[in-house]
């Protein structure tokens, strides 16, 4: 698949045409890691941030929500839960928190390692080397930092450096993947100033990053920041300008596929919320095999605003996963079994074998 014709695709909106891209996809998904939709928990451990993202409603300069950490002992219980339903791995998500203390979580990552059998993947934003390496050891498996946007003007204009250390999310990304982390990353679809081209480019970067783990959802303005009221001064116009909508968001999951066979792909809760009746099922038929049901404390939820509306917000985990286990059997798949590592070894696993000779 070239760049001309992910262009291609990207521009194309005759219905039945794209019938074929879905298909390709579905195919491709098929072949490469199978029928079983694997189920991630996440855990929505903080919704303090110290960054200033134009797009996210964590925002530090966000004074309208109410700060929340969870305790050990509800993070515990989380991920109790999560074995009790079956899943093979717990997500661990929030703001960029130094409040999470990088000790305590290796002590938390200790504990649920040791006490289950999950896989443990976090997704803290930029962490200093020292935190990663921290993790790793404590046991965490994979972690997820998506770099938003390949284009690097948009990217400074909606990520403010932290204290003028300058970020480079693709250099954390080879960082995680040189410790043996499975690496996961992704784009928002439709940011303003996000021209076809940059997307283009976005999922060009996704097959050179080699990434183990491919998430995107579509930028869903949250109007409590500033890119939703500048948005209208960014847009490019609309023959360059790629439009934040469901069917675009289907595009780039099925693009991301064919670009990057092996890898794990969620069907996103931005997607499910942008169609609160099938987004998700949608997802997994054109090219996604991972969905990541939300386990955090119900009282919580609302809380972790990082766009408005977020689909299941008052949804319990068990109601959750008996209707997704049903709409999961309904569309001809099944519900995966284990860790769902990815087909992609990590740096580690394959310098192991190349020492062993296996
Ligand atoms: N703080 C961590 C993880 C939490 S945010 C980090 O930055 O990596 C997880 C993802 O939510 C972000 O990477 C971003 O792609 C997405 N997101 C944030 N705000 C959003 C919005 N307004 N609309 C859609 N997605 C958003």
């Amino acid at each position: 698949m070239d760049r001309n014709e992910i262009l291609y695709w990207l521009r194309e909106t005759n219905e039945q045409r794209l019938e074929e891209l879905w298909r390709r996809a579905d195919n491709v998904r098929r072949r490469a890691v199978g029928d079983q939709v694997h189920l991630r928990g996440l855990i929505e451990i903080s919704n303090v941030c110290a960054r200033s993202c134009l797009y996210c409603g964590l925002r530090a300069p966000n004074a309208k929500i109410e700060r929340y950490r969870l305790t050990d002992r509800e993070i515990l219980d989380c991920a109790a839960h999560a074995v009790q339903l079956g899943y093979g791995t717990v997500v661990m998500q929030a703001g960029e928190d130094y409040g999470v203390e990088t000790d305590r979580l290796a002590r938390l990552i200790r504990q649920i390692k040791s006490d289950t059998p999950l896989a443990v993947t976090l997704s803290l934003g930029e962490r200093p080397d020292q935190d990663l390496v921290a993790w790793r050891q404590a046991g965490a498996d994979r972690y997820l930092l998506r770099f938003e946007t390949s284009n690097p003007k948009l990217y400074k204009i909606i990520h403010p450096d932290l204290n003028n250390r300058p970020s480079d999310r693709i250099a954390i990304l080879r960082r995680l993947d040189q410790l043996g982390y499975e690496v996961g990353s992704g784009v928002m679809v439709g940011i303003p100033g996000q021209s076809y081209d940059d997307l283009a480019d976005d999922i060009a970067m996704f097959r050179e990053l080699r990434l183990h783990m491919i998430g995107v959802g579509p930028w869903l303005p949250h109007p409590d920041t500033p890119l939703a009221q500048m948005a209208s001064q960014l847009r490019l116009p609309p023959d360059r300008q790629v439009p934040n909508d469901e069917i675009t968001t289907y595009k780039a999951v099925a693009l991301a596929r064919l670009a990057c066979p092996w890898a794990n792909i969620p069907s996103t809760t931005a997607l499910a919320t942008v169609n609160q009746a099938n987004g998700r099922e949608l997802g997994l038929v054109r090219g996604a095999n991972v969905v990541m049901p939300n386990l955090t404390p119900l009282r919580y939820r609302p809380l972790y605003e990082i766009y408005p509306a977020k689909a299941c917000l008052q949804e319990s985990p068990d109601d959750f996963h008996l209707r997704l286990r049903s709409r999961i059997h309904d569309i001809g798949r099944t519900v995966g079994a284990g860790r769902g590592d990815s087909k992609r070894q990590t740096n580690a696993s394959s310098a192991r074998q190349a020492e062993t000779g296996g």
